[in-house]
């Protein structure tokens, strides 16, 4: 008689039962619900298909669709084999390559079959047929190991040169698997779903095509990405796609030309030309923020955008960080018709990436008492980073970019109060700008890293206590830990906002570092005449005011509080007789501080609404004859269509000033 294994299961009870028997059978020894409802198992902590014999005494439990971040991933990496295979199908000779789960779906990187092009759109339809002819034959997903060697032979005899390359690749203790669905198969680690018909054949969609290079090398073959989003029922795939549409009404790329914020062009990749409407928004959301800083015992600097070489070689960016900073010569063109423009001969200089160096540079002038501490030095940075073309997006991912960037030098033991006030301040600041809810994650150690274990225990423990005394290590606040993604040389403090439609943003940061103090020789002289290390907290609450305003357009979907409206109102005419008063409403709005205009061009006044409404103007200023006469306004709020409430022009102007008042000066729709 063989030897027994003991299974333990998540309640405590434990379960002897033969080798050869799988997750499966314990799942249908459990009850017949379950059986149903098990999609692959957690064994001894990893997840494995349900069909796997256990190889010995294991920990288990089971995988339902309860369990909606491991069940969607698996249904994910599913649709994308079925991708594959209704793909070969449809179109022999096509070589497959990888298909991974993504964040709302999956994708698969294919080799279009010699003399045909690449798979676009009016594809798509016909390949999500075939799909669901895949899922309706419910075939077996069975997992098979294979030796190296027969699996390059088999992929070469099948014409499929990417996966026999890959293959070859695979380190050498890893066991090498291949899944097969009928005659189909795919070299992959798993695991799957123990069939094709554990797929909801309504719950997927084929979104798009682009082109991708074989291991995202621009050297490699070009390959043909298609995209599907991926769940595990129809209703969730519709709610995905309800988003999405949500999601594209509020493209801030698209409302920025509406509203007429600003624009990009190929001239200057990735850096915005901001329109005096979209300049607005920023100056409002600055001066504010500048208030904030001041009262919160901040000191503004501005810094060098071009630094020496050398420099940013003692800080350490030269060396890790050289490939995202644009290097400029310090040297004067040729001015010759021939022979080239620069010698190449000049030193070189970079525009900063960042400025922490310059912000110790500053600290360093002159010497510092451990009274001084701490100082909090700000500054909207702008700085530039070398992104490739295809990494940018709107105004969310830019390569010119400015921060609300701070440094604050402190002592050692000042670092728990000072993050604590940070994240008190940072509070402030999002419930103001209109954000109710966000989270704060704590990014723990990496594996790649300086220092001991000793000083990651401690720097770690400074954040988690800063926190807890800001009393917001709490479930409300999302707190979260993140192993392994703090940056190389400290732990950091995440804030992730949550937007009006339920996506989540990082933006806010901060983390403090002993390693540039020390690269840079920044020092003061503490209590016992001796020179010691400031520690160094980095420290932003918007991230970039580039990014900040998108996220703010796409928040708002354009209807901005009205503080931050770039035309907080719009005088429209009925009659033109109406006129010489309209300059007059405009007049007092302006002595008050407001931002309006008039519009009192001979359009119908439904044609003005409709004009301004798509501008997101908050309030429309409706003026008749009657108007005129009895010195009153017809107010029309953004958005409540024909409502509209008839104001002595006095009592207007007085709500308007109000309602523009930013929110650390005033009474926020008061
Ligand atoms: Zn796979
Ligand atoms: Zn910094």
């Amino acid at each position: 008689m063989s030897e027994m294994f003991s299974i333990r299961l998540p309640d405590g009870s434990v379960r002897e039962v033969e080798p050869g028997t799988t997750p499966a059978d314990v799942a249908a020894a459990i009850g017949p619900g379950l059986a149903k409802a098990a999609m692959a198992a957690r064994v001894n902590g990893e997840v494995r298909d349900i069909m796997r014999p256990f190889e010995g005494d294991s920990e288990l439990a089971l995988i339902t669709a309860r369990d909606e971040k491991e069940a969607l991933e698996l249904v994910r990496h599913d649709y994308a084999h079925v991708l594959a295979e209704a793909v070969q199908n449809l179109f022999p000779g096509t070589q497959i390559t990888f298909g991974p789960a993504t964040e709302d779906g999956f994708y698969y990187d294919f080799a279009p079959a010699p003399g045909r092009g690449p798979f676009t759109e009016e594809d798509l339809p016909a390949i999500e047929e075939e799909m669901r002819r895949v899922i309706a034959r419910d075939a077996p997903l069975v997992r098979e190991v294979w030796s190296r060697d027969d699996v390059r032979a088999y992929f070469e005899k099948q014409g499929e040169a990417f996966k026999a390359e890959w293959v070859m690749e695979l380190p050498a203790d890893e066991t090498i698997t291949m899944y097969r669905s009928g005659d189909w198969l795919d070299l992959c680690r798993g695991p799957h779903l123990a069939t094709t018909g554990r797929l909801d054949p309504q719950a997927f969609k084929l979104t798009r095509v682009s082109g991708a290079y074989w291991r995202g090398d621009q050297k490699n073959p070009m390959l043909s990405r298609i995209y599907g989003t991926g769940w595990l029922n129809r209703k969730q795939l519709e709610a995905h796609l309800v988003r999405l549409e949500e999601a594209a009404k509020r493209d801030h790329r698209r409302i920025g030309q509406d509203m007429d914020l600003f624009h990009l062009q190929a001239e200057a990749q990735g850096s915005v030309f901001w329109h005096p409407k979209g300049f607005v928004v920023w100056r409002a959301l600055e001066a504010y923020l500048r208030r904030k800083l001041d009262a919160a015992g901040y000191q503004e600097v501005k810094t060098p955008q071009l630094m020496d070489a050398r420099q940013w070689e003692q800080s350490g960016h030269w060396g890790k960080y050289r490939e995202n900073m644009f290097v400029v010569p310090d040297e004067v063109p040729n001015t010759e018709e021939e022979g080239p423009v620069l010698s190449g001969e000049g030193d070189l200089m970079a525009l900063k990436p960042m400025n922490c160096p310059a912000h110790v540079l500053i600290f360093k002038q002159g010497i510092k008492s451990y009274r001084d501490l701490p100082i909090r030095l700000a500054e909207m940075g702008t700085c530039h980073r070398n992104e490739p073309h295809g990494a940018l997006h709107g105004i969310l991912r830019v390569r010119q970019f400015t921060q609300d960037d701070a440094h604050i030098f402190c002592r050692a033991d000042q670092v728990i109060e000072e993050v604590r006030i940070f994240c008190d301040l940072l509070d402030e600041i999002y419930r103001e700008l209109g954000f109710e809810s966000y989270a704060i994650k704590l990014a723990l150690r990496p594996e790649q890293r300086f220092g001991t274990d000793a000083e990651w225990d401690h720097a770690e423990q400074e954040l988690r206590e800063a926190v807890r005394a800001a009393g917001r290590a709490t479930a409300e606040y999302g707190w979260e830990e993140l192993p392994g993604e703090g940056a190389f040389y400290a732990p950091k403090l995440e804030f992730h906002l949550t937007d009006a439609i339920g996506r989540t943003w990082q933006v806010g940061t901060i983390q403090a570092d002993t390693v540039l103090p020390e690269r840079l020789d920044a020092s003061y002289v503490a209590e016992d005449g001796q020179r010691h290390r400031p520690v160094m907290l980095h420290r932003a609450i918007l991230g970039t005011f580039e990014r900040f305003i998108g996220i703010l357009i796409e928040h708002h979907a354009g209807r901005f509080p009205a503080w931050l409206a770039p035309v907080q109102a719009v005088v429209a005419t009925i009659v033109s007789e109406a006129d010489a008063y309209a300059r007059e409403v405009v007049a007092a709005l302006e002595a008050a501080g407001l931002r309006v205009e008039a519009d009192l061009r001979n359009e119908k006044i439904n044609y003005k609404v409709r004009e301004h409404s798509l501008k997101k103007v908050p309030n429309l200023l409706v003026l008749g004859r009657r108007e005129a006469e009895e010195r009153t306004v017809a107010l029309r709020p953004l958005g409540t269509d024909a409502r509209q409430e008839v104001l002595p022009l006095d009592a207007l102007v007085e709500r308007l000033r109000l309602e523009a008042l930013p929110p650390d000066l005033g009474m926020l729709g008061a």
